[in-house]
């Protein structure tokens, strides 16, 4: 029998990484709660991101002090979908990197 670990058609970590709506984001940590691999933390957006972001995405964002989720360790992420299911504002998929 095949050693599944060496099956190259098995996703592997990285291969799948979570992209975050930033005009979705309200920073409740859901996501940095439930990762098992500690793929997201915390922080303010920066200037450059905040002028990014349309005019009503902006003020939501200020109301919740501009504190939002992050990918921060994204080559760690196994592709579980937790964060997917647990986001409260449906700010989280999971994209597909390319890079196997
Ligand atoms: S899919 Fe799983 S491993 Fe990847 S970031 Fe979300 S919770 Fe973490």
């Amino acid at each position: 029998m095949a050693n599944p670990n060496l099956d190259p058609r098995r996703k592997q970590p990285g291969d799948w990484i979570p992209a975050i709506d930033r005009q979705r984001c309200e920073g409740k940590e859901d996501c940095v709660a439930i990762c098992p691999y500690d793929v997201f933390a915390m922080r303010k957006l920066d200037d450059t991101e905040k002028n990014a972001l349309p005019f009503l995405a902006r003020w939501k964002a200020r109301l919740h002090g501009n504190w939002q989720a992050f990918a921060l360790r994204p080559e760690a992420c196994h592709a579980c979908g937790l964060c997917v299911t647990a986001c409260p504002e449906h700010a989280i998929k999971l994209v597909k990197t390319g890079s196997r």
